[in-house]
């Protein structure tokens, strides 16, 4: 018989038979497909997990192209979830890949996570990740943290059920601007490699039910120093103990957030229609100039380039001010 596309992790022990065709019936949301969360969604893929969610709000940038291996140049400017489904789905045709470009808010996140086994972190804010584990930790949904930055990385698998969570970790968001980011203090490609890689194996062993410890583990891909931290849970951690949720209040999330270190915001204005994305284009195309990518329209003006999405999501560029940002999105969106 000729060996199928899983033969080769088939016959490792650790997976085997069995736990090959497990992985046929799992769900994974890969939130986030940045520099972790596409090489973790071209692991699961080629894997075989059945079906793969992925949920990102931003679109392909040229900066990206450095360590985002799911993406080529002629993705740039192209919302990330629809071009990593596309890529994933010309790679094993024969699971199911979903893509939503879309935020992960109060609002949302209720329907993103039906139906999933696993969630793998590829965000770049804590607010998101504290937003994720309050979501996680209600439902019952086991997820992989994931963070890299410059020569290093972390990984944590947090599971409902007893154990410590990442509010354990990291108990409050932290100031705005407090830590550095991708764009500030840069990143070297084989750290999303390495950790992502590290995510997808954490992720994998918890599929198949094996079931790894809440331990951190941080890696350096210069220096090649690898620490194992048992983390602990906090008495008084408001997720994981007093299941307080606060994340998930109605609203949270809905604010406007100022990119990674960019000069842009990005708005999210609680749509609950989407946009008319073709008479807005008509609209625009009398006082500037307008371009579709993908299901995006992007629109320049004003020294300002917005990109609007269909739910009703915007991104300013050009702009770090907030109140700008929603005047202008007043101004030529409209609400
Ligand atoms: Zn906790």
């Amino acid at each position: 018989m000729v060996p199928d596309r899983y033969h080769r992790q088939r016959i490792v022990p650790e997976i085997g038979e069995a736990g090959d065709r497990l992985l046929r019936d799992r769900r994974v949301l890969v939130l986030g497909v940045g520099a972790l969360g596409s090489m973790a969604a071209d692991l699961l893929a080629r894997a075989g997990v059945g079906h793969l969610r992925l949920v990102d709000r931003d679109v392909v940038e040229l900066t990206n192209l450095q360590r985002q291996t799911l993406y080529a140049e002629a993705d740039v400017e192209t919302p990330k979830a629809e071009a990593a489904a596309r890529r994933l789905a010309a790679v094993n045709h024969e699971i199911r890949v979903e893509a939503f470009a879309t935020d992960f808010n109060a609002r949302t996140l209720g329907d993103l996570l039906v139906g999933v086994d696993l969630v793998i972190d590829g965000t770049d804010n804590m607010e998101t990740r504290l937003r994720l584990n309050d979501a996680c930790l209600q439902r019952g949904i086991p997820w992989v943290y994931g963070g890299a930055i410059t020569t290093n990385g972390m990984v944590l698998l947090v599971r409902p059920g007893g154990g410590p969570c990442f509010r354990c970790l990291v108990p409050e968001v932290p100031a705005a601007g407090s830590l550095p980011t991708c764009d500030t203090a840069g990143i070297l490609n084989t750290v999303p490699a390495a950790i992502a890689g590290m995510q997808v194996t954490l992720g994998l062993r918890q599929l198949l039910g094996k079931h790894p410890p809440p331990t951190l583990y941080t890696f350096d891909v210069w220096t090649m120093e690898f620490q194992a931290l048992d983390l602990i849970r906090r008495k008084d951690c408001k997720a994981c103990v007093r299941r307080e949720f606060e994340f998930l209040a109605a609203g949270s999330g809905d604010i406007t957030a100022s990119l990674c270190g960019r000069d842009a915001i990005s708005l999210d204005p609680g749509a609950k229609k989407p946009v008319e994305m073709d008479a807005l284009g008509e609209r625009l195309k009398r006082i500037g100039k307008v371009r579709t990518a993908g299901s995006v329209l992007l629109f320049e003006t004003e020294g300002v380039a917005l990109t609007v999405f269909p739910d009703g999501r915007a991104l300013i560029r050009g702009t770090e001010d907030p109140d700008r940002a929603k005047a202008l999105y007043a101004k030529y969106v409209g609400r």
